[in-house]
């Protein structure tokens, strides 16, 4: 079992910056899971606080049943992935992911032999005899999750393993991580800003702001039910639109707009109170004349993505001191407004939520 639970886990570092605060987190035995946030969040710190690079200042970390917390990183049956992968450059390919099977005094003859099967699983047996210096990033990644490998940790430690590589290479090498991480089955625990990363290769994920945890869930959870403002502005490769509302009746007023109240609010809010209504820019529809139950603004900018558009409007929010949201649409090729235009967004039936945050 490897399992990975952490209890009131804090760091202090000297300074006083406290980069992990209280945190309670379980990691499942065998899952993919990644930890996203944004760049001070504390994801390094958390990574580096499992493999035992960093002491925790409270708290504790268990893997499986041991209590790992008070332990050197080479007690810890673990295998960390740097960013910049970290290979010796002066060691052959062979060599570099032997080397952690050399300071556990494992012999010559089980080292090569070992190194060579691992190179095998990872396509790397034709360039053993080769220096990372005369290697692609992606085959240099691979070697380094081959030296990681190569000891059959109980838990991988990625932090940011495809930040290094070119956008192409970046989505072959999703692909191979994803397949390499569900044949070993091995808990693998990996640290990225990108969410998009994040929702396609984990199991669940963990959103962390300011040393804690805002959310964890599957992707499509994060994507579909995000627990709070900060998690539904983060996920997305355009963050939900979020505008302030107050509910009058079975309608909620947006400025002198009135949208429908969603259904699975109805009984759970009270008349008069204020609200963020959410709602993705891939769940509006853009109509350039008047419709009921729809939003109204100027068309500020209009972003050409490729085959859709992002059509960002100037929404009146409210009516007594002439504040103004931004709200962003996503419009097919062919029907975008241009910047000025009156436009209005209409939610689809089901797709918005509301928060109290
Ligand atoms: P990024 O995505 O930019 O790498 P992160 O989410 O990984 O960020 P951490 O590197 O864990 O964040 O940093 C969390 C906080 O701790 C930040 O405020 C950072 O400045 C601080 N911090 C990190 N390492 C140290 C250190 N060695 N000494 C003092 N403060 C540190």
């Amino acid at each position: 079992m490897s399992a990975i639970t952490m209890r009131e886990l804090t760091k202090v570092y000297p300074g006083g910056v406290r980069a992990l605060d209280a945190l309670d987190l379980d990691i499942v035995d065998g899952e993919f899971f990644a930890l996203l946030g944004p760049s001070g969040c504390g994801k390094t710190t958390l990574l580096r606080t499992i493999a035992g690079l960093e002491v925790a200042s409270g708290g504790s970390v268990h893997i499986g049943e041991r209590n790992v917390t008070n332990l050197p990183p080479g007690k810890r049956d673990v295998a960390m992935v740097f960013q910049d992968y970290a290979l010796f450059p002066h060691m052959t390919v062979q060599d570099n992911i032997a080397y952690p099977l050399r300071i556990k005094k494992v012999d010559r003859r089980e080292r090569t032999g070992k190194a060579a099967e691992t190179a095998d699983e990872l396509g790397l047996s034709a360039l053993l005899q080769r220096r990372p210096g005369q290697l692609s990033g992606g085959q240099q990644q691979r070697v380094a999750l081959a030296r990681a490998m190569a000891c059959h940790p109980q838990v991988f430690l990625l932090d940011e393993p495809l930040s290094n590589l070119d956008a192409r290479l970046r989505l072959e090498a999703r692909t191979f991580l994803k397949r390499l991480q569900r044949e070993l089955g091995v808990t693998t625990v990996f640290v990225t800003h990108d969410q998009a990363e994040a929702l396609a290769l984990a199991d669940r994920i963990a959103v962390m702001e300011g040393g804690r945890i805002r959310q964890v869930g599957t992707p499509t959870e994060v994507f579909r039910r995000p627990a709070n403002t900060f998690v539904a502005g983060f996920i997305g490769s355009t963050p939900m639109n979020l505008v302030g509302t107050r509910v009058r009746g079975d309608e909620l007023a947006v400025g002198a707009a009135r949208l429908p109240l969603p259904d699975d609010a109805r009984g759970q809010v009270t008349d008069g109170e204020r609200l963020v209504y959410a709602v993705r820019p891939e769940y509006l529809d853009y109509s350039p004349t008047q419709v009921a139950g729809a939003l109204s603004g100027q068309v500020v900018v209009v972003e050409n993505l490729g085959s859709v558009s992002l059509v960002s409007l100037d929404v009146p929010t409210d009516d007594t001191d002439g504040g103004a949201s931004s709200v962003q649409v996503v419009v097919a090729e062919g029907r975008e407004p241009d910047p000025g235009d009156t436009g209005w967004v209409v939610p689809r039936p089901g797709r918005s939520l509301l928060y109290r945050d």
